[in-house]
């Protein structure tokens, strides 16, 4: 792991551990109280207060860095919105003292720039439904050049480090640098190198025994499709329902072998986002499994805010790749 002291490393780890830790404080202390009341806001007041304390970090570590966020502060500076953003504004004083609610908007914003031949990409929590269900969630940041992903990291509050889920418990800290593996740690606390452990794929090479990784919603893909494709494949083991990248975990970690993101019937143009795929496939990927689109195409990472020359995702433990290809063609719609 030569470039563990790269600076870009440090302040990835370090700005996902802020941004998710916070996170889950929000979670532990709004969610249970809104989910009654069928209410957005402590996702709503998660999402923009992780994306704050990355974009302070990014601006503190590297002035002027691109940085391709999901979130924008747009509609936060309305006045209607003052109390929602008083709300993130004292959950953000917890990393960032004194901070003012217009500081927290402007740290928000550090995050519109559109992607360029180097940027950053941050997802402050994917996995939404996850999180307002009490369930899985990442806060997702990748560093992105010339359309290639060369350092991801994935903040796991929900699942521990030696991948098995637990609501409440430590939660868990990947990182995988191009070239240099893909490890993992405990969330809170050191994050020096010592603290991690390397991640690889399963060995799993039999279909029978392969584990299917699927969306939890079932508007987030296309379940006929699915079904189709695990009956193409034969008889597959338990399929593994997740919300969230901490489904690339799982796959890094030899806990699942095959991921599919497969298109809506209803959404057959949607493009996969470029911050819901770059940390989780590089993590994948640097754990020794493959990462392409349904068609077997490299993911292209400079093609702007979507993977817009890709369809869809195929992830893999790398053994099971082409027949998981060969099965998708056979139930192409
Ligand atoms: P998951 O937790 O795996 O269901 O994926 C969550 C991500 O799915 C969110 O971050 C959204 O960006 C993304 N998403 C939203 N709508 C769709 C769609 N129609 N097809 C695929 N992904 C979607
Ligand atoms: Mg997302």
């Amino acid at each position: 792991m030569k470039n563990w002291q790269d600076t870009r490393v440090d302040f990835a780890l370090k700005a996902v551990q802020g941004a998710a830790c916070l996170a889950s404080d929000i979670q532990n202390e709004m969610v249970s109280e809104a989910i009654t009341k069928d209410d957005r806001s402590p996702v709503t007041v998660a999402d923009f207060a992780a994306q704050a304390v990355v974009g302070y970090m990014l601006e503190n570590s590297f002035p002027g860095a691109l940085l391709v966020g999901e979130e924008q502060a747009d509609l936060l500076r309305s006045p209607a919105e003052r109390e929602i953003l008083e709300r993130i504004t004292e959950f953000v004083k917890r990393l960032i003292p004194g901070v003012s609610p217009e500081e927290v908007c402007d740290h928000i914003d550090r995050g519109v720039d559109n992607p360029g031949k180097n940027y950053w990409t941050l997802d402050p929590i994917d996995g939404t439904k996850g999180f307002l269900r009490g369930a899985q969630y990442a806060c997702a940041l990748a560093y992105v050049e010339d359309g290639v992903v060369q350092l991801g990291v994935l903040g796991c509050p929900n699942i521990k480090s030696d991948l098995k889920q637990e609501k409440g418990g430590e939660g868990s800290i990947l990182i995988a640098v191009k070239g240099e593996g893909s490890w993992i740690s405990k969330i809170r606390g050191d994050l020096s190198p010592d603290q991690f452990r390397i991640l690889t794929v399963s060995n799993i090479s039999r279909v029978e025994d392969a584990r299917l990784m699927r969306s939890f919603e079932s508007g987030h893909t296309n379940t006929s499709q699915v079904d189709a494709f695990q009956d193409a494949l034969g008889d597959l083991a338990e399929p593994v329902k997740m919300d969230s990248q901490v489904k690339y975990a799982l796959l890094a970690g030899g806990e699942g072998e095959i991921y599919l993101r497969l298109l809506s019937p209803d959404q057959k143009d949607y493009r996969e986002k470029i911050w819901d795929q770059a940390a989780g496939s590089i993590i994948v990927e640097e754990a020794g499994g493959k990462v392409t689109d349904l068609d077997g195409k490299t993911l292209d990472f400079s093609r702007g805010r979507t993977l817009n020359e890709n369809r869809g995702v195929c992830a893999s433990n790398g053994l099971l790749h082409n027949e998981a290809l060969e099965a998708l063609r056979t139930v192409k719609a």
